[in-house]
């Protein structure tokens, strides 16, 4: 409270609270990570002779999410930095849970993070003939080979990782026979796991993905592209790295998960002799504390009416993100910070936060808006007087200009910036105590008006009209600034709180990650009154509400019913952490 009170209003509240020394630290490192490393040498040693070409491969099988926009940095980062280019390739190999509104949304989202794939939009499924051309080609060579096990016997052949695996008893069908039965998988002539296509590696490999891993298993579904056309669809790790490689794709990064699967995507392209043998290099992936990055669970959620959907301003997507109010700047200079490691760790969400303070910290808008409001009325302030008083419009950026703000006699100000019996380091508005309202005067507390039921409902003041503008010319002092809002000419709207959505660091490792969901993740307050200057404020655009926070209007809002978002709150508790040494 007392921090709130000395710091009562404006840019006094955020200074000091810039990036800590760790933090620069991070952005630093993020510059040379290992991967620009490695491809400044191969820049420098001609490999490639010279190019860089990435992607970013998301299966179209849900929402983007702040996890994603660090593999988008990363890949079109470096694009842009080494001038190369970045493709955006759609891995729609499984039609069962893909679908176009996902195809759609991550187009848009990757646009409206900030990068461009030009003309370089390609679909995995667009490979489906040049795929099934390189199984065939793997099947005469005695590399790949139609299997007749049930699905749980491939399971079971394949044994656990610390014992040999069994080879299936159809390992050793001629190339003739393997080929006939593969094209009568495509024709239709088998139901679904009746047979699938495996590689011929090792049975025996301490790697499982190298013990014969499946190509392609036949599976009726419709696809979002191909329609009906195929009935069987290629294995992701077989897709991926050929469908790199006929990308001409130099450095394909991915994930730490695949590690393991690397042998078995170099295994792919060396046996096809392909002419680009791209370079898988993998880093850690992005994990933020008490969120959820997994697309299945974010499905759930969804699914059973957790949150309002993908675009719920809680979820961590980046639709979700972009309602609540996050920018593409703020998310951007988030995955700098992070920076590209190999090592595996969970970034406090705080971090994210403290990003956002600093982003709209310099580009907001300042405006005035009472949350809670309780009734101020003026005794001495002519009853039909209205004052325009100029307010600053960003204390950061001067070319913001200023504003006008209507005055009048009734005012609302936040109901918890009065306390009838105030303890001892709670320095605003208190009976008989004098306080300056934001721009405007000095103002004292006479009397409180309580209702039947002994509510607070009414503030009875005087001002001094000597200290106009919010000085007093005795020079007298004043302890705390308030924001306030004219009644008669403020707008009122809907304001909603978020607040975590889950409770726990890592809702993952619960048995059920939904018993973490946070129950006052969101808090919704009505009859809010705002500023006139907000009425009619697009959509998604950001405010800070002196002393409140960063809001914007919801993607719900119009001009007759406003319903604003909170995207943070002001406190910066990271950056304090990071003062401190924590
Ligand atoms: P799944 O494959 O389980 O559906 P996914 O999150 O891996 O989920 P993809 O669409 O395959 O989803 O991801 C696209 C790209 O984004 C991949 O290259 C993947 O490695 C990367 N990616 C996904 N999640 C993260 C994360 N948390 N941090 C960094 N990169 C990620
Ligand atoms: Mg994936």
């Amino acid at each position: 409270m007392s921090e709130e009170d000395e710091a009562a209003i404006g840019s006094d509240a955020r200074r000091g609270s810039g990036p800590g020394g760790a933090a620069e630290g991070a952005a630093d490192s993020a510059a040379a990570d290992f991967i620009r490393e490695r491809i400044a040498a191969d820049q420098a040693s001609g490999k490639w002779g010279g190019a860089v070409r990435t992607r970013f491969p998301p299966e179209p099988n849900g929402y983007l999410h702040i996890g994603h926009a660090k593999s988008i940095c990363l890949n079109f980062g470096v694009a842009e930095e080494f001038g190369g280019s970045c493709n955006l390739r759609f891995d729609d190999t499984n039609p069962v849970k893909e679908d176009v509104e996902y195809v759609d949304s991550i187009q848009d989202d990757v646009r409206w993070l900030g990068f461009d794939w030009e003309d370089r939009l390609y679909f995995a499924s667009d490979y489906f003939e040049q795929l099934y051309e390189f199984a065939e080609r793997l099947i005469r060579d005695g590399k790949a080979y139609v299997d007749s096990l049930q699905r749980e016997q491939v399971g079971e052949y394949r044994g656990p990782w610390n014992e040999p695996g069994k080879e299936s008893p159809y390992r050793d069908r001629s190339a003739e026979e393997s080929l006939d039965l593969f094209r009568r998988m495509r024709a239709g002539e088998f139901e679904d796991g009746e047979h699938v296509l495996r590689a011929r590696i090792d049975m025996t490999s301490g790697n499982m993905n190298l013990r014969d891993p499946v190509l392609y298993r036949i599976r009726r579904a419709h696809h979002h592209r191909t329609g009906d056309r195929w009935c069987i669809y290629p294995m992701y790790d077989f897709a991926h790295a050929l469908s790199d490689s006929l990308e001409g794709i130099t450095h394909s990064l991915c994930t730490l998960e695949f590690e393991d699967h690397r042998p078995l995507y170099d295994w792919f392209l060396e046996q096809l002799e392909v002419d680009v043998h791209s370079q898988q290099i993998e880093f850690a992936r992005l994990n933020v504390n008490y969120t959820i990055l997994s697309k299945r669970r974010l499905l759930q959620l969804v699914e059973d009416g957790d949150v309002e959907g993908w675009d719920d301003p809680r979820m961590p997507t980046l639709r979700g993100m972009r309602r609540r109010g996050y920018t593409p700047e703020a998310i951007r200079d988030f995955c700098t910070r992070v920076g590209i490691t190999k090592r595996k760790g969970t970034v406090d969400v705080g971090l994210l936060e403290h990003c956002q303070r600093d982003h709209l910290n310099r580009v907001a808008p300042r405006a005035m808006a009472v949350l809670r409001p309780l009734k101020l009325v003026i005794e001495n302030y002519p009853e039909d007087q209205v004052e325009e008083l100029e307010a600053i419009n960003n204390p950061e950026d001067p070319s913001a200009g200023t504003r006008k703000v209507p005055f009048s006699r009734e005012l609302f100000i936040e109901r918890e910036d009065f306390m009838e019996d105030p303890p001892k380091k709670f320095f605003r508005l208190a009976p008989g105590r004098e306080v300056r309202l934001r721009y405007a005067y000095f103002v004292t507390c006479r009397e409180v008006v309580k209702d039947a039921a002994g509510e607070i409902v009414e503030l009875r003041c005087t001002y001094d009209p000597e200290t106009r503008g919010g000085d007093a010319p005795d020079g007298r002092r004043v302890k705390a600034t308030l924001h306030w809002v004219s009644a008669a000419h403020a707008r009122t709207a809907e304001v909603r709180l978020y607040d975590r959505l889950f409770q726990v660091e890592d809702p993952s490792a619960l048995e059920d990650f939904k018993q973490a969901l946070n129950p006052d993740s969101v808090e919704v307050l009505r009859g809010c009154r705002l500023e006139p200057s907000l009425t009619g404020h697009p959509v998604g655009a950001n405010v800070q509400f002196e002393r409140q926070g960063y809001f914007c209007p919801d993607t719900t809002s119009t001009a007759e019913e406003p319903v604003w978002n909170r995207t943070v709150s002001l406190r910066d508790s990271w950056a304090r952490a990071q003062k401190r040494g924590g």
